[in-house]
């Protein structure tokens, strides 16, 4: 599982390792969140509404679920079912504590920003997010640095290659010597 603050490139690094490593397949969240422009409905995430969302942890649909800048987000049991060498899940702190307990053998990665000034940079350059939701990534942003000791590996996404190296490079097990050399 992957975790760190919005805007320090987990997505990017995710896209790069889905490429380099075939057998490595993306757990699709759920999200009450809107989607983004160019987001697909099943493949970015599935996209419910408050009330789809409800209804699924009601019937014990998620191994995980959270509530993160004012939407809902979760990990279905039906997406670990997927039949791959690898699954990987991008998860906020509070799903990565769940898991941790659900799935003590999931490799816990955190991903670290160089610093608060490049994250900042990061999330509006990105500019994806309205200026409310920025403050509020921003803002939970202390409590999950703070907190990435607890993660068995820390990956810090300065140089973006490197960064992907090092996530190939805990994924050689299913990567293999046959992992895809796109440099
Ligand atoms: P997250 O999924 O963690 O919210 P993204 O993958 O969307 O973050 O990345 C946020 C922004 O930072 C994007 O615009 C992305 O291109 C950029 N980015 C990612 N990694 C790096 C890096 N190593 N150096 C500079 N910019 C980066
Ligand atoms: P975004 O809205 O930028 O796509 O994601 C916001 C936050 O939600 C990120 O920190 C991301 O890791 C987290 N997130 C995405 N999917 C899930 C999930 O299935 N469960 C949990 N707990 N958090 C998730």
């Amino acid at each position: 599982m992957i975790t760190g603050p919005s805007g320090v490139g987990k997505g990017t690094l995710i896209r790069g390792l889905l490429q380099r490593c075939p057998g490595v397949q993306l757990s699709v969240s759920a999200t009450t969140r809107a989607p983004r422009e160019g987001e697909v409905n099943g493949r970015d995430y599935h996209f419910l509404t408050e009330e789809q969302f409800a209804t699924r942890v009601e019937r014990g649909e998620f191994v995980e679920h959270a509530e993160y800048a004012g939407n809902r987000y979760g990990t279905l049991r039906s997406e670990l079912e997927r039949p791959a060498e690898g699954i990987v899940l991008e998860i906020d702190l509070q799903g990565a504590r769940q898991v941790r307990e659900t799935l003590p053998g999931a490799t816990q990665v955190f991903i670290a920003p160089p610093s608060v000034e490049d994250l900042e940079a990061r999330l509006r350059g990105r500019a994806s997010d309205s200026p409310d939701q920025i403050a509020r990534r921003l803002d939970a942003a202390p409590t999950e640095l703070a907190a990435k000791e607890e993660f068995s590996k820390i990956v810090v996404n300065d140089d973006l290659d490197t960064a992907l190296g090092e996530l190939v490079e805990l994924a050689a097990r299913i990567c293999g010597p046959d992992s895809r050399d796109l440099s």
